[in-house]
């Protein structure tokens, strides 16, 4: 059976100070459960402190919010996959809508990053979704398969190592949740997608991310489409975040 994932992104929080000040808290709390699996994406200054304090935490694992495609080079501000990999992560966000509309960033800059993710044998988390504009325009599913066009030529054996976050751009750190039902027609569509490309419908891993908080966490990842959440805001907090990790643990 998949296990659950619950994944944290930092985003341009938490400085490595503050990262190991809460990791101490969240490991001191957290009871590791084998349905699931925590993951974190601090920020790249803190990501060496956060891989270093988990190192023999079976089901924790630590990763970058952002990679460049290149190996090294001139490309001031950018990480190499190699990088986060020394730095003891061993995934990456790939495609975070903050990347895509407040970066710019393009499908074919993303469809570059899992590329480079793959060959350093390192787990994308690709995250796609749709604007308020998009969605009111019936143009969700069409936008999100568009995204997904990142991961096209990639054999089946492959994009079952890539794991999918389906996060409505409206809904990101807006306090507005997809109902349960409104995400999961969009993640029948994305598993949908994997079983076309080769990837048995239960190995395919579609997480959901948007303003998941402690209060909806267990309606979320008790939808059978939902494998798992990715969350902003509420992983700031270490009682916020070990009691969306714990969901549903007695
Ligand atoms: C995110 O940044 O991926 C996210 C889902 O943010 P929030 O939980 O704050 O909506």
């Amino acid at each position: 059976m998949r296990k659950l994932i619950f994944a944290a992104n930092w985003k341009m929080h938490l400085g490595p100070e503050a990262a190991v000040q809460f990791m101490q808290v969240f490991l001191q709390r957290f009871k590791s459960s084998a349905d699931r699996e925590v993951w974190f994406f601090p920020a790249a200054v803190s990501l060496k402190s956060v891989a270093d304090l988990i190192r023999d935490r079976a089901g924790i694992r630590a990763g970058a919010q952002n990679v460049h495609w290149e190996k090294k080079g001139a490309f001031t501000g950018e990480l190499s996959v190699d990088m986060v990999h020394e730095a003891g992560g061993n995934m990456a966000l790939v495609g975070h809508s903050e990347r895509r509309h407040v970066f710019g960033e393009t499908d074919e800059e993303t469809a570059k990053k899992v590329r480079a993710l793959l060959e350093g044998r390192l787990t994308p988390l690709l995250c796609v979704g749709e604007t308020i504009e998009q969605r009111e325009a019936g143009e969700t599913l069409s936008v999100v398969e568009r995204q997904l066009g990142a991961l096209s030529g990639l054999d089946s054996a492959t994009l079952a190592r890539i794991v999918i976050a389906y996060e409505p751009v409206w809904a990101i750190g807006t306090g507005k949740t997809a109902t349960p039902a409104d995400a999961a027609e969009v993640h029948v569509m994305i598993r949908q997608w994997c079983v076309d490309h080769g990837v048995a419908a239960g190995n395919a891993r579609v997480l959901y991310g948007g303003s998941v908080k402690p209060g909806n966490v267990q309606e979320l990842v008790s939808e059978p489409e939902i494998d798992g959440v990715l969350v902003g805001g509420a992983s700031l907090d270490p009682a916020d975040w070990t009691a969306i990790a714990q969901a549903g643990v007695d």
